[in-house]
């Protein structure tokens, strides 16, 4: 068998053939050709026999390893002009547009860096961790089906840190499929519009129900309109879970109006944690302003045994928490409160229960003269009907937690790139409805 017939079985390259194989000092050079006459778009499936300029193109692609050598696949190609798209260089199939790298390389590098850290992909790839982030984008670009956004009814829109806390990411999961089907950048109303553009791009037929109070030639003007028209698939949504902040609910009343807005109890009990810690922090300044460095450093380590969950305790936690208790104060109060607003939404109470409890914690608060539990006592009576709404229809957080937790150890693998995009397709490869193949299982 000739050496070029060899490597054409080996490298299993699409619709090329080898013509000659050049080991250099520390690569293997393959050279190959086009098998098919025809020139076609890397943008589209537009294809010609025109050639638009005599000049050729070189162009280097690189390979899998084969054994420890590095594999460079070397083609000359030529130029097209698309009528859609203008002059490019010609597609080529083993590679996807603009990727110094072949298809198969980039499906191994998007499925290691789904399943491990950046140090064992840069080192066993010997590429640099930006050069993974461009390359997890073109993959998740590719693999993204448009249809994922199609049967939406109920869905989560929950906000991500990225980056250190700084820079914050937009997430939609369907809770159905437990899958995230759309992420974007930032965390205001305006992200949320993203979201339901993408769920209904511009100029696709508004599919609006005639409501029975609208005036009459209003209706089809869509958006030109003072009222907003709601795109076909927006239409769908049944429920949309969120925390209480002002975008997403804004962004949804607007989009779907006939959603039902359900705040997570998880972001209710978050927030009676921010409070607590208030209390704890102005009390542990309150020492320290007193002269009492001692009391001060002690009780600053009460942070953890005042947020867990009493379960979880160590034997010092518990023991802390006992002497918070027998000094009593507004420390020990305002945890008694934040545990009473905790379990009711932990004991698989029927909903009239959790009313009357929501309630009766709302009056609790609002006379516990502790200014943060005051404003969490009315941040929650302005949110009593969308925390009653997810424990009506069970959309919740736990639902989707292991979801969740994974999108976020993965967006902390992410802190490194340096485009929000590849931190994106990143979590679009690990927690969407994408199912990543390796080279070998395509055979
Ligand atoms: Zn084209």
């Amino acid at each position: 068998m000739r050496v070029t017939t060899a490597f054409c079985r080996l490298l299993r390259l699409d619709g090329v053939r080898v013509t000659s194989v050049v080991f250099a000092a520390d690569r293997l050079l393959v050279s190959v050709a086009l098998r098919r006459r025809r020139l076609v778009c890397p943008c589209c499936s537009f294809s010609t026999r025109h050639r638009e300029r005599v000049q050729a193109h070189e162009s280097v692609w690189r390979h899998l390893d084969l054994g420890v050598w590095r594999l460079e696949i070397r083609a000359t190609l030529r130029q097209l002009r698309c009528p859609a798209h203008g002059v490019h260089v010609e597609a080529v199939p083993f590679a996807r547009h603009r990727a110094q790298f072949t298809r198969d390389l980039e499906d191994l590098v998007a499925w290691l860096a789904t399943r491990t850290d950046k140090t064992a992909i840069t080192r066993l790839v010997r590429i640099d961790w930006q050069t993974v982030g461009r390359i997890i984008s073109r993959v998740a670009d590719e693999q993204l089906d448009e249809r994922r956004l199609d049967d939406l009814f109920e869905i989560g829109i929950d906000e991500i840190a990225w980056r250190g806390g700084h820079h914050f990411l937009t997430l939609v999961t369907d809770h159905r499929a437990g899958k995230i089907v759309w992420g974007g950048v930032g965390r205001s109303a305006a992200t949320a519009d993203e979201f339901f553009a993408a769920l209904d791009p511009p100029g696709t037929p508004d599919l609006r129900e005639v409501p029975a109070d609208a005036e009459p030639g209003r209706v089809a003007e869509g958006a030109a309109g003072d009222q907003p028209s709601v795109g076909a698939r927006a239409a769908q949504l049944t429920t949309i879970s969120m925390d209480m902040g002002p975008g997403y609910a804004k962004s949804a009343r607007e989009h779907a109006p006939q959603a039902v807005i359900c705040i997570d109890p998880y972001h209710v009990v978050q927030l009676a944690n921010r409070a607590l810690d208030e209390v704890r922090r102005d009390y542990w300044n309150e020492l320290r302003d007193a002269d009492q460095p001692d009391a001060a450093r002690r009780f600053k380590d009460a942070r953890w045994a005042l947020l867990k969950n009493p379960d979880d305790h160590t034997t010092t936690q518990a023991a802390t928490l006992r002497k918070l208790k027998n000094a009593g104060g507004a420390v020990w109060r305002a945890y008694t409160l934040k545990e009473a607003l905790r379990s009711i939404f932990h004991s698989h109470l029927d909903i009239l229960d959790v009313a009357i409890l929501l309630e009766r914690f709302i009056s609790r608060a609002t006379r516990s003269r502790i200014r943060a539990f005051v404003r969490l006592a009315k941040t929650i009576r302005k949110h009593a009907a969308g925390i009653l709404a997810a424990i009506r229809t069970g959309i919740n957080n736990g639902r989707v937690e292991a979801l969740n937790n994974k999108a976020r150890l993965i967006t902390r693998r992410a802190y490194g790139f340096h485009s929000a995009n590849a931190a994106l397709a990143l979590i679009h490869l690990t927690c969407g409805p994408i199912t990543l193949t390796l080279p070998h299982e395509s055979l």
